[in-house]
């Protein structure tokens, strides 16, 4: 089974609140921008409306590659609040 498929599998119970937030003037003033690149899930981009770096919180997999790998240290992260994030299942 591909990575992809495997991660196909996982379910996830969106909260109404991002539990990843962005310090955007960070952001800006970044060149690196390694969120576009190392997130498994494809998460991070950059707005066609603002050209602001976004992150779509709702598919994480709650593994914290984001927050370990950002230079700035411009990501807030937190767990899900509880009963809400990606619940795993194998098989
Ligand atoms: S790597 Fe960090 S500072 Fe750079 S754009 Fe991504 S979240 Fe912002
Ligand atoms: S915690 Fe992992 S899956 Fe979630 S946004 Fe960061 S790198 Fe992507």
């Amino acid at each position: 089974m591909k990575v992809e498929e495997k991660l196909a599998l996982g379910f996830f119970r969106t909260d109404d609140r991002s539990h990843i937030v962005l310090d955007q003037e960070a952001c800006r003033a970044c060149d690196l921008k390694v969120c576009l690149k190392i997130c498994p899930a494809g998460l991070y981009s950059i707005s066609e409306e603002t050209g602001e770096v976004v992150v779509e919180y709702a598919g994480c997999l709650e593994c914290g590659t984001c927050l370990l790998a950002c230079p700035k240290g411009a990501i807030r992260w937190e767990y899900p609040r509880g009963g809400y994030g990606v619940q795993y299942r194998y098989g």
